[in-house]
């Protein structure tokens, strides 16, 4: 049985609201305890778990123990973490917990949005390569986007094509092809850089702002409307750049502007 990053808070919740008497009669079951071993397993010692949701933070500090290293201050946080606690002792692992940095439970929907994209952020940061080497560290700017397969998926009654794509970066360190989750190479490296695509030639077409394509029309300067294929070479181009007004910087212009 597998479940999906959200799957976890409502496997662990059972949907209640926060009440410290269920929290302690609360047992985890065998689909639970199981997961959660494999899932422990596979992040490297010094990554992070932070179930979506929960307010708590845990990282892996050896083997078989794990620190809860963050918690926010709500009623919430210390009921799913007392339910963390009785999932990782299940699975045969060890938890800290005497010391969590606490923070504020958000004021509102944005601020909570922003503490968890923060938290996503900090994830990101911890993803390795297979040796070792953080994907932050990677040349990040030489993604190549890769096109997988086009699926039909349902929507609305009826079906709708959707591309899969990946970013693929290049371990600079044992020269492992990493292929990513655009939405997670968008996370680890940026919108600005997740916004720019690299054709075959090397050239980059880089998307601009709303205020920077009305600077580069002021200034006379044409840029490049992008479509789903590249006129004139047909190369396809991924979705998310797709109908973006861009400027085109040549492979040539590129190395000068390094010196
Ligand atoms: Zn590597």
């Amino acid at each position: 049985m597998k479940f999906g990053k959200s799957w976890l808070i409502i496997l662990v919740r059972g949907g209640e609201m926060s009440d410290e008497s269920k929290d302690e009669d609360w047992e985890p079951d065998e689909d639970l305890i199981l997961w959660m071993r494999q899932h422990c397993a596979k992040i490297g010692i010094g990554g992070v778990w932070s179930p979506d949701g929960s307010g708590c933070t845990y990282e892996r500090i050896d083997l078989d123990t794990w620190s809860l290293v963050r918690m926010m201050e709500h009623p919430n946080a210390i009921s799913h973490h007392v339910r963390f606690k009785k999932l990782f002792i299940a699975a045969g692992l060890e938890v800290e917990d005497e010391n969590p940095v606490q923070y504020p439970a958000p004021m509102s929907f944005e601020e909570s949005e922003r503490q968890r994209l923060e938290e996503k952020r900090e994830i990101a940061l911890n993803w390795r390569c297979e040796c070792h080497l953080p994907l932050a560290e990677f040349d990040l700017e030489k993604r190549i986007d890769v096109f997988i397969e086009e699926k039909d998926v349902p929507y609305n009654g009826d079906t709708h094509p959707v591309q899969i794509w990946a970013c693929r970066i290049i371990c600079p360190s044992c020269d492992k092809e990493v292929n990513m989750d655009p939405d997670d190479y968008q996370l680890l490296a940026g919108n600005e850089l997740y916004m720019q695509w690299r054709d075959s030639e090397g050239g980059i077409y880089k998307a601009q702002t709303r205020i920077e394509v009305r600077d580069l029309v002021d200034s006379g300067v044409m840029g490049v409307a992008l479509g789903s294929k590249l006129t004139g070479t047909e190369e396809k181009l991924p979705p998310w750049m797709w109908g973006t007004y861009c400027i085109y910087i040549p492979a040539g212009l590129q190395e000068k502007s390094e010196d």
